[in-house]
């Protein structure tokens, strides 16, 4: 992280009530804004790894959300399908990525996407003539696609302040209430404010005027996580007195309507060993494609996170921070997609439950302009039809595609996912994700106390609807697949916990 954003600071203005030791609300300009709606915009495995990272004393959990995270850090590389695969899990790359380089204070340090391609395309008749966004790629001559592509115009990505991140339009002034209601700073909306909050007068009310720095901005996303009242807990330094509200609210009807016209390839098959008694899942016993589903989770935004799961989940004020963020960001305004999650194109997967709520970019396709007059080679980042308007000759433009990092172009099949095809995977109710073999199982059995017949068995053929729940089960229960397949009451809306956690390690290939 440069120095730049170690010192930079942002404006904002307070108002508190010094008798209750209370945020009422804050004044703040677009900057900070930006920087609340870009939280909401984070990949769910980057939230983990962030609050991981500025959180170390404590563990702050967000559901099973840890947990599907720490099972991506410890399993092995051979069980995934390239090493890309666990690089685009550990690491979530997202749309909004270049946006956020914009922001004043950015608290999310994963590297930009780049674009990169075989050092020996351009000798080779070998070569796959196209770029992974990946390093580790390997190109079909045999050697890794580690060159990264220059593209002409780059270098200057703009002077960060000006550029427009996230807020719409030509407003410069907003208040946010404690629980992250953002609005339009206006005379009105402050009287509504204070009039909702029930201050008749302003008699105990007093301003403040704050410098934010990064480390606040860390702070903030924890509370995010952990409080009802963040900007009380992160300014005025309180411990969360009250904790957080989490609530999972029974699937809405609706959901259940489309159910008869489900195909084969929109099910995924799971054998579930539940506890008689009790009548909760266990585990389950799954093959690659359920895998897959789970780890997708950690590239899908909270914000998308919170739009799927219908609204139904309730956890502190994210809904409040995601509604702001649909109401005034550019994002929302612009993409009117029909989808309500768009991953980078990496991400698609052989089988989609989630297919028409979540799809992916379409990724871009380059062109190299080979100059014979010169020994060097110049990349155009152009869409084929701007291509053609160039003054170049247009066969001097070599057209260089995305490949699939999941299956480097060698795999002639259509099967692409993030674990090898063909495993067979053990995953508990909290989602702990393991590939499977008799010891564990036994091992597991034992671990629970649990004794053979006390479990049965229970074929379960998961539709969207199970996924859809299951997805917003993960945020806020510690028992997502109880939650989320069998409709069980959560069995715990109280702080989960954290099982393990470890820092994320890149393997590398041997
Ligand atoms: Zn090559």
């Amino acid at each position: 992280m440069s120095d730049d954003f170690e010192n930079s600071v942002i404006n904002l203005k307070l108002l508190i009530d010094e008798e209750k030791n209370k945020v009422v609300f804050a004044e703040a300009g677009t900057d900070f804004v930006d920087i609340l709606f870009s939280f909401s915009t984070l990949p769910m495995g980057t939230i983990v790894r962030l609050l991981e990272m500025h959180h170390k004393s404590r563990s702050i959990a967000i559901g099973c959300f840890n947990n599907i995270y720490a099972s991506v850090v410890s399993m092995g590389m051979k069980h995934f399908s390239t090493q890309a695969c666990k690089q685009m899990l550990l690491f979530p790359g997202s749309l909004n990525q270049d946006k956020c380089q914009n922001m004043k204070l950015k608290i999310d340090d994963s590297e930009a996407t780049k674009c990169f391609m075989c050092p020996m395309f351009v000798r080779s008749g070998q070569c796959s003539k196209g770029y992974s966004n990946f390093k580790t790629s390997r190109c079909s001559c045999g050697n890794f696609m580690d060159e990264v592509i220059q593209f002409q115009g780059e270098g200057g990505r703009g002077n960060g302040s000006q550029a427009e991140v996230f807020v719409r339009g030509a407003h410069t002034s907003f208040i946010i209430t404690d629980d992250l209601k953002v609005q339009v700073n206006s005379v009105g909306s402050t009287l509504n404010v204070l009039k909702d909050l029930a201050y008749a007068d302003c008699d105990k009310l007093v301003e403040m005027i704050l410098e934010v720095n990064l480390q606040e901005v860390a702070t903030l996303l924890v509370c995010l996580f952990t409080s009802d009242t963040p900007l009380t807990d992160t300014f005025l330094k309180k411990k969360s007195s009250h904790g957080m509200n989490r609530i999972h609210k029974r699937p809405s009807p609706s959901l259940s309507e489309d159910r008869e016209e489900t195909k084969a390839d929109q099910t995924i098959m799971l054998n579930a060993y539940v506890r008689k008694e009790e009548g909760n899942i266990l585990y389950v016993e799954c093959g690659d494609d359920f895998v897959d589903l789970l780890f997708s989770f950690l590239a899908m935004p909270l914000e998308s996170v919170w739009d799927i799961s219908g609204r139904g989940i309730i956890l502190g004020c994210i809904g409040n921070l995601c509604k702001s963020f649909k109401d005034l960001s550019s994002a929302s305004a612009t993409e009117a997609s029909a989808f309500k999650c768009v991953l980078p194109h990496y991400y698609k997967c052989q089988k989609q439950l989630l297919n028409d709520v979540v799809t992916t970019h379409q990724p871009p396709t380059y062109y190299r302009f080979v100059s014979f007059s010169a020994d060097h080679f110049r990349e155009y980042r152009l869409s084929e039809n701007s291509g053609k308007r160039l003054v170049y000759d247009w066969d001097k433009l070599v057209p260089v595609t995305s490949i699939d990092p999941k299956t480097e172009g060698n795999n002639t099949a259509e099967t692409s996912g993030f674990v090898k095809r063909g495993t067979k995977f053990m995953v508990t109710d909290d989602l702990i994700i393991n590939p499977s073999n008799s010891t564990s199982t036994i091992g597991f059995l034992k671990e629970k106390q649990t004794r053979l017949d006390e479990v049965e068995i229970r074929v379960i053929n998961m539709t969207k609807e199970e996924a859809i729940r299951l997805l917003g089960a993960s945020m806020v229960t510690s028992s997502a697949l109880s939650t989320g397949l069998l409709a069980m009451e959560s069995a715990s809306t109280s702080d989960p916990k954290c099982r393990f956690f470890k820092k994320p390690k890149i393997e590398t290939e041997t």
